[in-house]
């Protein structure tokens, strides 16, 4: 299984942070070692003093292809849920001015949470998404919003990177992001919906 992941996928996020909107999708990977298992606490590296919450409208992957046009690419989805993309927010900072790849700042253990599944709808539509830090509203989007709509998404990356059933793909996160602390707990809803909580340490 691997976890794709975009980023700059929605115009106030690439903004917030002063990155150029792109014309294509700006993509990176985490290693399956990143997923949080459920129920499980974060706890922030000790490497890190700067860890970002990014919560994303996730996918799943249902079977194998390539090459997948857009007009097909719905197909080859089976679930969704939101989930969290934790960044290294300092440490990616360092590595971007270098020109060197994030992945330390991205696919650190834990760095990848996943809510709870649910069924994809028949037909693409607007989902919204909303992180609760500490019982407060810090991050509220919908897909509405994309620059490059899920369709979009999977044909461009499956031109890279086949496909497999179990991979996921995160979609990007919306403007809001920022720092979490220990003793912090966050919870994500999709379409109001509780789907995942977890404590900081
Ligand atoms: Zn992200």
């Amino acid at each position: 299984m691997k976890i794709i992941c975009v980023g700059r996928n929605y115009r106030a996020h690439a903004e917030e942070l002063g990155n150029a909107v792109p014309e294509e999708p700006v993509i990176f990977c985490k290693p399956d070692s990143a997923l949080l298992p459920p129920r499980n606490p974060f706890i922030i590296p000790p490497w890190t003093g700067d860890v970002h919450h990014e919560i994303e409208w996730v996918v799943r992957i249902s079977k194998v292809g390539k090459y997948i046009e857009p007009r097909f690419a719905y197909s080859y989805l089976d679930a969704m849920t939101v989930g969290l993309d934790f960044t290294a927010r300092d440490l990616q900072s360092k590595l971007k001015s270098q020109g060197l790849p994030w992945e330390r700042a991205k696919g650190f253990d834990g760095s990848a949470v996943l809510g709870s599944w649910v069924e994809l709808p028949a037909k693409p539509m607007a989902h919204e998404i909303r992180l609760e830090k500490n019982g407060t509203e810090v991050q509220r989007g919908t897909t509405a919003d994309f620059l490059h709509s899920v369709e979009d998404l999977i044909a461009f990356v499956s031109q890279y990177f086949t496909l497999k059933k179990g991979d996921l793909l995160f979609t990007g996160t919306p403007a809001g992001v920022g720092p979490i602390h220990p003793g912090d707990c966050l919870e994500g809803f999709l379409n109001g919906e509780s789907r995942f909580r977890v404590n900081v340490r």
